[in-house]
């Protein structure tokens, strides 16, 4: 298996030329996705390490990210699909073909928790990540992107808003006004829909000051026959990412879709040995021998 891959993603066109992940990396992520912290920006800690040449910038500006190995792109001006997309390159050029249980380099296997069941239930669901479809930008988003100019759509009454489309630098400003947020006390749970349109957008005509608290105010105070059309425009302007999975439960037989998770073991393969213990020939040490003839006898 050669120790490099060339990753070309589809929505932006931009080339690079990528190494496996180390166990260090793959320790390191596992990690970070076992804790699960919002303010962890996962995607380019995922791909970061393993960046060597950038081979085609693509639709993006020399600003962000230039050809050659000097420089890797700066991955907080990234589409965040096209970072996604990496992370997918990397994870299937670093794992292993596993043909003994059926699972290629492109399978990954994660728990998911039942949405019907009660007692709660987990099963286990599989996905080929070369499944998940990751179509090209609209042209008009693309040259905006190679411009550096946000996009536009207009609100209620006209109003004139800009946005960009998701970026990892979006994550960090949200992380941050959340952070303020909680230190009084006032940020609980996930970042909420008014939040990630407020962080997406860089300017809403008629507002006081464009600061991030009345942006946010701005899209929690519309309605929601105001705030679709806003929303339906955003989210045409970006690249089509289906990351949504349909999941099977074994147990009531319901179906449903799951966003994909990125959970540890997307990093790190979980041991197989844990999942079926190798036969052991030497007799487990602290057995009592009454307690075996008791199990024996049932
Ligand atoms: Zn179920």
């Amino acid at each position: 298996m050669p120790k490099t891959a060339i990753i070309t993603s589809p929505i932006t066109g931009l080339k690079m030329k990528i190494r496996r992940w180390k166990l260090r990396d793959m320790e390191h992520l596992a990690e970070l996705a076992d804790a699960a912290d919002d303010g962890v920006d996962i995607l380019s800690e995922a791909v970061k390490p393993c960046w060597i040449e950038t081979l085609d910038a693509g639709i993006y500006p020399a600003e962000y990210v230039k050809v050659g190995t000097a420089s890797a792109p700066d991955w907080s001006q990234l589409l965040k699909t096209d970072v996604l997309y990496s992370v997918f390159g990397v994870r299937i050029a670093s794992w292993p073909d596993d043909s003994e249980r059926g699972m290629t380099p492109e399978h990954y296997q994660f728990d998911v928790e039942c949405k019907y069941c009660q007692p709660k239930y987990s099963f286990q669901q599989q996905v080929r990540l070369t499944q998940l479809k990751f179509l090209p930008l609209p042209k008009a988003s693309a040259e905006a992107i190679g411009a550096r100019r946000p996009l536009e759509c207009r609100g209620p009454d006209g109003k004139l808003i800009k946005f960009e489309l998701p970026k990892l630098a979006q994550d960090r400003d949200l992380v941050e006004f959340r952070n303020k947020k909680a230190a009084k006390g006032k940020a609980k749970g996930k970042a909420k829909p008014s939040e990630l349109l407020a962080a997406q957008t860089t300017f809403i005509e008629g507002l006081k000051t464009q600061s991030m608290t009345d942006r946010v105010r701005f899209f929690a105070e519309l309605d929601l026959a105001d705030l679709v059309p806003i929303r339906n425009e955003m989210s045409k302007a970006g690249s089509y990412v289906a990351q949504n999975v349909d999941c099977k439960c074994p147990k009531c037989n319901a179906t449903f879709a799951v966003k994909l998770p990125l959970q540890a073991n997307f990093f790190m393969p979980s041991d197989p040995m844990e999942e079926s213990p190798p036969e052991i020939e030497e007799a487990p040490e602290e057995q009592d021998p009454e307690e075996q003839d008791e199990e024996e006898s049932h």
